[in-house]
């Protein structure tokens, strides 16, 4: 997972106040929620739910995480907001400021990959959890971020797929109750047999045609 963390004392005596990410969650935003096994059609299959299921809880097919959008309390620096990292996914936005990555020049999409958010499927593509940067934000993200500037590197990608999400595994105990298996497990979109079993925390694209690229 890509997230900016905290500055390291150097930088925090900089002038320059940092900037809450886009993505970052807040600590006003969490939601206790129960999870149970039930059916949610009364034909349907015994597939992990809320006791008060609502249709915007699903998307895709998979039960995703439920959180607040009001960015209330304190940044929660190595977690995401469940909605706005899927919505950076979803519409190609700064991981940042939550403006476009997309380059209006070239109609290319820039990323900061790291080792840990990325997995490669070819020479020039491959699966991330980490939304774009966009040029203008790039530097600053280097900075800020010890780690990022040591295990990364700047790509462009042609194109940007949803291939499925990083989730929570459950397995169902008994009386319906949800037993937590497993954490940031890889399920993809077309693995429909596995879905009715997860907690949708995080979604994964495919990136194709990359090409490393110079710090902007
Ligand atoms: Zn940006």
């Amino acid at each position: 997972m890509t997230t900016l963390q905290r500055p390291s004392s150097s930088a925090a005596e900089s002038p320059t106040p940092l900037r809450v990410p886009y993505v970052i969650a807040w600590s006003g935003e969490a939601i206790e929620h129960r999870l149970l096994f039930a059916k949610r059609h009364p034909f349907g299959d015994v597939r992990l739910t809320y006791p008060d299921p609502r249709p915007s809880d699903w998307t895709c097919g998979i039960l995703r995480a439920r959180i607040r959008q009001n960015r209330r309390g304190q940044p929660l620096w190595r977690m995401l907001n469940v909605r706005r990292q899927w919505l950076a996914m979803l519409r190609g936005l700064c991981q940042v400021c939550g403006k476009t990555g997309r380059d209006p020049r070239t109609g290319r999409m820039w990323w900061v990959i790291t080792e840990t958010a990325f997995r490669a499927m070819s020479q020039d593509s491959g699966l991330t959890n980490a939304p774009p940067t966009c040029p203008a934000c790039i530097p600053e993200s280097l900075a800020y971020c010890p780690q990022l500037r040591k295990n990364s590197a700047v790509y462009t990608a042609a194109g940007a797929q949803p291939a499925g999400v990083l989730a929570d595994t459950f397995t169902p105990g008994p009386g319906g109750t949800a037993i937590h298996t497993g954490h940031n497990v890889y399920v993809g979109f077309d693995e429909f047999a596995r879905q009715a079993s997860c907690l949708a925390l995080q979604m994964v694209v495919r990136l194709d045609g990359m090409r490393l690229e110079p710090i902007p």
